[in-house]
């Protein structure tokens, strides 16, 4: 699959999950000097690989493309511009991670899957209107060491190497927003330290299958 098929597969995925309805959230995929990004208001449903905008990283505000690229494009364009390791940046209306983003409460390091995200938090960028520089601005700084945020009064956004490790984070910034709010119904999740955030982090650099070479 080229990288506008992985894109139509990822919407398709989100929804198909339950991580997005309707035309809202957007992906983006590193595509040489340029990304490719989801058009603005079309549903997964309608969408197809040759819709794609795609957007120069190097250059302001020009976009090629039979429709409007996601209205979110600049702090797609932003991330992958300033953070050379991502491949890749997945925005949705989580259902999980949009109520604690509107309750504006980060999630603290309840579980060690946490440490995926890159430290022992993950924070909720500020609030701004919807495709605004300043929202851009907002989610930068929430994502600042970290591979995702949530979005006050908004949704999630993650950011991975490729499509498919963003795709996952999707998943998992979801899980820890579910299990934070339903930790915090029976009196708040033991919290994990730094330490042992810092050693889980190491652990993942390492983590994965690994064939032993043996059998057939
Ligand atoms: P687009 O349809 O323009 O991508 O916007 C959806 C969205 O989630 C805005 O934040
Ligand atoms: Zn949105």
């Amino acid at each position: 699959m080229n990288h506008s098929e992985q894109i139509c597969a990822a919407m398709a995925e989100l929804v198909r999950t339950g991580l997005n309805r309707g035309a809202s959230g957007n992906i983006s995929v590193r595509d040489g000097e340029s990304m490719l990004i989801t058009p603005s208001g079309i549903t997964p449903q309608n969408l197809r690989p040759e819709m794609m905008a795609r957007i120069p990283l190097d250059r302001d505000d020009s976009f090629e493309g039979p429709f409007a690229p996601s209205v979110e494009w600049r702090f797609h364009r932003d991330i992958l511009r300033t953070r050379p390791e991502m491949g890749a940046v997945v925005h949705s209306h989580a259902p999980w991670c949009t109520v604690l983003a509107c309750a504006r409460r980060p999630i603290p390091a309840v579980h060690y899957m946490i440490a995926a995200f890159g430290g022992p938090d993950i924070r909720v960028a500020d609030y701004a209107t919807y495709g605004s520089a300043e929202l851009s601005h907002h989610v930068l700084k929430a994502m600042e060491g970290r591979a995702g945020c949530l979005m006050a009064n908004h949704g999630m956004v993650v950011a991975g190497p490729t499509l498919e490790r963003a795709m996952w984070l999707a998943e998992e910034i979801e899980a820890l927003a579910h299990q934070h709010f339903h930790s915090l119904l029976i009196g708040g999740a033991a919290l994990l330290s730094q330490n042992e955030i810092a050693d889980t982090m190491a652990g993942f650099a390492t983590y994965g299958p690994r064939a032993t070479g043996e059998g057939k």
